[in-house]
């Protein structure tokens, strides 16, 4: 038995999602006792359209004997007698070495750590760090999806199997890959191709990212160069 075992080390996890569920798992594997509060009380909604699978994940789902997708199978990994859906965390306190959590502004639980794993604009991390604010880097993203039924067979050789990155001369890149279709299904022919092209704002000559203009404004820059690096049909 190791430390974290031995010593019943309590965490509360707050937030079910992908950075939840990834210390979730890490963390019991090292023997912690651990809770995630997700304030959804439904299913999650997926809100991105190719979530990038990196090499860390990968290793956390194997080491873990989980199969290769991420949302799905790291929720299967977490036991559901600790995945506590609609609780949001609302309060925190310190009492000692420990922490006190209140849910939906009811019950309370203790326990030695909490994680914030409550998304980008974690309420959690801005009580205690008021100053860390989102910083706009000045991109806009353009990105799409293609039915893999939908797909020339000579793109569908190009992309299939294989992360592409391509310049676009115009301050950003182009990403293209295969992504889960319907319902998490990667069987061929039911996958989608998702693509996400990235432009520096200043190129487009825009006030604001979300002007309705941007799409206008956008999609001259990336065929240009683009479209002359994909195969042709013949
Ligand atoms: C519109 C959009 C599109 C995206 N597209 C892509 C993409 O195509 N590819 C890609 O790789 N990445 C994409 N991303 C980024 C990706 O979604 C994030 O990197 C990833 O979701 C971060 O995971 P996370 O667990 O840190 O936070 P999140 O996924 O934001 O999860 C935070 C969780 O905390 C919960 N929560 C918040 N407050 C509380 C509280 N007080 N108590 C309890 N629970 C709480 C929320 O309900 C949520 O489930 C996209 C993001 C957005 C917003």
């Amino acid at each position: 038995m190791n430390w974290h075992a031995e010593a019943h080390f309590a965490v509360t996890i707050a937030g079910g999602s992908i950075g939840g569920l990834c210390a979730g798992v890490a963390l019991r594997g090292i023997g912690a006792d651990v809770h995630i509060y997700e304030r959804v009380t439904g299913p999650m909604e997926t809100r991105g359209a190719g979530i990038v699978v990196q090499g860390d994940l990968v290793n956390l789902l194997r080491q873990h004997h989980a199969p290769d997708l991420p949302m799905t199978t790291l929720r299967a990994t977490f036991p559901d007698d600790r995945y506590h859906m609609g609780a949001a965390v609302s309060d925190v306190e310190q009492q000692g070495g420990q922490v006190i959590v209140t849910l939906n502004g009811e019950r309370k639980v203790t326990s030695d750590l909490l994680l914030a794993a409550d998304g980008a604009n974690s309420a959690l991390r801005h009580r205690f760090v008021p100053d860390a604010a989102p910083n706009y880097a000045g991109y806009v993203a353009w990105r799409g999806t293609l039915d893999e039924s939908d797909t020339p067979p000579h793109l569908l050789a190009f992309f299939d199997d294989a992360f592409t990155f391509s310049e676009a001369r115009s301050g950003g890149h182009i990403l293209a890959y295969f992504i889960p279709g319907e319902g998490a299904d990667v069987r061929p022919g039911r996958r989608q191709l998702n693509w996400c092209g990235m432009c520096v704002r200043m190129r487009l000559n825009l006030r604001a990212p979300s002007s309705t203009k941007t799409e206008s404004a956008i999609t001259p820059l990336f065929p240009r160069v683009w479209c002359h690096q994909m195969p042709s049909a013949n």
